[in-house]
């Protein structure tokens, strides 16, 4: 196609033609057998996808900040004490989150381009008691990924609830909710999941429930509020009719189509996949001489990478060339150093052909902006 670009941002990414022809299907109704049959069986993919068999997903229109807005509503009574963890822009957000619902918040806050060392996790839990801790598995304002598997084990040792915010990690990074013990993870359709923006997805575990179910007061927040929305969920998956509010009807026959791909391709083979996509792309970043926000490889996220522009090269002029390729990526998103760096997705449905068509770009526009580097070093190593 003419002018067709290759969107390489962290979300929305490229989708594939299956997902988007069910998007074009004229619209039934929600309370359409076949439609009750999609969305019972998005339910329960979803449970598999998450790695969570006594999870309670949900899968409710909004964004994978309704997500994050849902797990905080629900969770967080007035007074409650919340710990957040951050690793970048989410972080911030979530903690702003929580405060509306009256929780007491306190954040520890990771340097720049680092995790927050899990013994300072732990001596903060021992000084005080939690009632929650969120943390976000990717902070795709930074690329730095956080231990999931640990943070989770450190919320059972001192019987905090756990949440993931796994908007660039989920279908895309390796969680395994239950075994990780990790209470609420969520995301949003437009990244790993892969499918167009809209839907807000969450699966949360039996005592997340309990909790919930457990409140002294009423969720302050009519729309999120599980009380409504359980019954629906509950009723989709055992193939009955309901209704609270319209469901994204076509979303959802989309994310049925994508959780389906998702599941034939396998998680290990699709975590895997993304594991080889990232480090096939930060060498590439490496070998042009450009550094990173992450710290080191362990931290580094495998959904997206977060280059430094050369101290030579205009950002915005970079950016402009590497449109013109073809390709395009994402300016920066931390408010500080929000103009030194740009971001390149490279989830999903992701390929080998994609890495290349980026860094040839890449490698293009910076010549275009006098850097000088040996030309298809980069190239070279994506092909390894
Ligand atoms: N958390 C993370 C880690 C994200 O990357 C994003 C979106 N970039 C969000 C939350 C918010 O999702 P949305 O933009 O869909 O509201």
């Amino acid at each position: 196609m003419k002018g067709r670009k290759l969107l390489m941002i962290p979300g929305p990414i490229e989708f594939e033609p299956d997902v988007m022809q069910a998007m074009a299907i004229p619209t039934p109704s929600h309370v359409d057998p076949d439609f009750i049959e999609t969305f019972g069986h998005a339910l329960e993919m979803m449970r598999e996808v998450w790695q969570s068999p006594s999870g309670q997903p949900f899968i409710i229109a909004g964004t994978g900040t309704l997500a994050m807005d849902m797990a905080g509503a629900n969770l967080i009574e007035s007074g409650d004490n919340a710990l957040v963890i951050s690793t970048g822009y989410f972080g911030e957000r979530y903690a702003e989150l929580l405060k509306r619902y009256g929780a007491n918040v306190d954040i520890l806050r990771a340097p720049l381009g680092e995790i927050v060392p899990l013994e300072q996790v732990e001596s903060q839990l021992k000084k005080k008691e939690y009632k929650l801790m969120t943390f976000t598995h990717v902070d795709t304002s930074t690329a730095v990924l956080n231990d999931a598997k640990s943070l989770g084990a450190l919320g059972r040792k001192y019987d905090v609830l756990t949440i993931l915010d796994g908007v660039c990690s989920v279908a895309g990074e390796e969680i395994m909710q239950e075994e990780w013990g990790l209470d609420v993870v969520l995301t949003a359709s437009q990244k790993a999941i892969g499918v167009p923006p809209g839907l807000a997805l969450l699966v949360a575990s039996p005592k997340a429930m309990q909790a919930f179910e457990s409140r002294k007061s009423p969720v302050g927040n009519y729309y999120c509020d599980w009380t409504n929305w359980l019954p629906i969920m509950k009723a989709y998956e055992s193939r009955t009719p309901s209704y609270f509010g319209t469901p994204a009807v076509n979303l959802i026959m989309a994310l049925e189509v994508s959780l389906e791909k998702i599941l034939k391709e396998g998680l290990e083979k699709r975590f895997n996949r993304h594991r080889l996509a990232g480090k096939a792309f930060r060498s590439a970043i490496s070998a042009l001489g450009l550094k990173m926000i992450p710290v080191n490889e362990a931290v580094s996220a495998n959904t997206l990478s977060a280059p430094y522009y050369p101290e030579v090269v205009a950002g915005a002029e970079l950016l402009k060339h590497i449109s013109g390729e073809g390709v395009i990526v994402a300016g920066g998103l931390l408010p500080d150093i929000k103009g030194s760096y740009f971001r390149v997705g490279h989830m999903g449905a992701v390929n080998r052909n994609d890495l290349l068509a980026t860094i040839g770009a890449i490698e293009a526009g910076l010549k275009n902006c006098n850097y000088s580097f040996e030309a298809g070093t980069g190239l070279k190593a994506i092909l390894g």
